[in-house]
């Protein structure tokens, strides 16, 4: 498709849009002037105008029923969590029992690491990318240093090549026959934080199983974003948080996935909590655990229902709207602003220019774009500021920027390359 950088062309995209309406059930950041551009949904995803409605009906309960909303609430919350799961499961490729809503993102890849990364003899090693998000690393070095190894040792990161920016998905593979018996575990960012690229999740799986590893991913930037089939992929196990592309609230609950073959697999070593224990029995508190099947099995604790209903509210919308709906509108409006990027830097390359580090394969990112600015700093960020760009500045010279389309507008990228072109000093 031939795109224009004017008001005109934009405005007819958004036109055409089947998603256009989405927009509407959001609240679009106002602080400063109507025409601010909303470009970090893949830091905090905005608020839907039903959340407060979600919320307000749990204190309503509350506030009627006490103790008794556990189960005479309209939606009971002993049993909160589940209304989740069909839902979730839709977005993340997996069966309901596969799926689970609870705690946090870095807590729940420490409870998954605990039953996954299980080191024995020379099979120790665990293989991430470089540059993973700073939460994952600790995760990671703890965990070795738990077992009573050391990361130097045992943690090995895969760069991108001298010269490059993106981590070459055959290196990946190569490093994973390399390590073969000595490889424990897998754990990469499905989607990569800072530089946006897409990993072949199912590769890497089949690499990793391939030498005996087990491999789980972390779908912090995937999850709401892009396709995933984590079932069929066989991936182990993943975990996301619920606030970024999925909107579930600032700090809100986050996302687990364990898969089906392990699903009935009491051997695990696992940490335990009273809510993994088996529904059926688990009143009669006896001691000796006993865990539910599948991805429940993994709480810990009784549902944080305030959290659970702003999660609700948001995945009734990815509901209604579809996967497939949202990547064909990411696909396009990632290219746009793609395109819009290109012509200003194009029209600009005497003061500076602007290489997007993003693969520009879409096949190889999401709704995210970071662009590495030659010429000019931090200054450049602050003048995009000014003008009303919420966007992300990532030391020593990257702003990632992430057009979500459930509520960006092709007339928002547009409106950024408006405001890039006025930033240049
Ligand atoms: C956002 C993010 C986190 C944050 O973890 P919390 O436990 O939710 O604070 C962790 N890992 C990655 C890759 C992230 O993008």
């Amino acid at each position: 498709m031939r795109f224009y950088n004017t008001l005109d062309f934009a405005r007819e995209m958004d036109a055409r849009d089947p998603l256009r309406l989405f927009r509407e059930k959001f609240y679009l950041p106002s602080f400063m002037g109507p025409d601010i551009v909303y470009f970090t949904g893949n830091s905090l995803g905005l608020q839907p105008k039903t959340t407060s409605q979600y919320i307000k009906q749990e204190l309503d309960d509350w506030a009627k029923l006490g103790v008794e909303g556990h189960f005479s609430a309209k939606k009971p919350w002993y049993s909160y969590h589940e209304l989740l799961a069909d839902k979730t499961a839709k977005i993340v490729g997996a069966k309901p029992i596969e799926v689970v809503i609870t705690h946090s993102l870095t807590t729940n890849l420490h409870l998954l690491m605990v039953s996954f990364y299980k080191p024995e003899g020379k099979r120790r090693k665990i293989l991430c990318e470089s540059k993973a998000f700073p939460s994952d690393q600790y995760v990671i070095e703890s965990q070795i240093k738990f077992h009573g190894y050391s990361e130097q040792e045992e943690l090995v990161e895969i760069s991108p090549r001298k010269g490059e920016h993106i981590i070459r998905e055959e290196d990946i593979i190569q490093k994973i026959k390399e390590l073969g018996e000595e490889l424990a575990l897998v754990m990469i960012g499905g989607v990569n934080y800072y530089t946006g690229q897409l990993f072949n999740m199912k590769e890497i799986t089949k690499a990793g199983h391939k030498v005996g590893a087990r491999v789980g991913f972390d779908l912090a930037h995937a999850a709401g974003n892009v396709h995933l089939k984590l079932h069929d992929w066989g991936v182990d196990f993943a975990s996301w948080c619920g606030y970024k592309y999925l909107n579930s609230s600032p700090g809100g609950v986050s996302g687990m996935f364990v898969h089906e073959t392990h699903a009935d697999d009491s051997t695990l070593p696992r940490l335990a909590g009273w809510w993994g224990y088996d529904k059926e029995t688990r009143f009669l508190m006896k001691s000796g655990f006993k865990p539910m099947r599948g991805a429940e099995g993994w709480q810990l604790s009784n549902a944080p229902v305030l959290g659970m209903a702003a999660h609700l509210a948001s995945l009734e919308i990815f509901d209604e709207a579809g996967m497939d709906r949202i990547g064909a509108k990411r696909d396009l409006l990632t290219a746009y602003l793609e395109f819009i990027i290109e012509d200003v830097s194009n029209r600009n390359s005497k003061k500076c220019s602007f290489e997007i580090i993003t693969p520009s394969d879409k096949l190889k990112r999401g709704s995210q774009l970071s662009i590495l600015i030659h010429g000019q700093g931090k200054s450049l960020f602050d003048n995009l500021t000014k003008k009303g760009v919420i966007s992300d500045w990532r030391e020593p010279n990257v702003i990632r920027i992430a057009p979500v389309p459930l509520y960006n507008s092709f007339e928002d990228c547009y409106n950024f390359g408006l405001y890039l072109e006025q930033a240049i000093e």
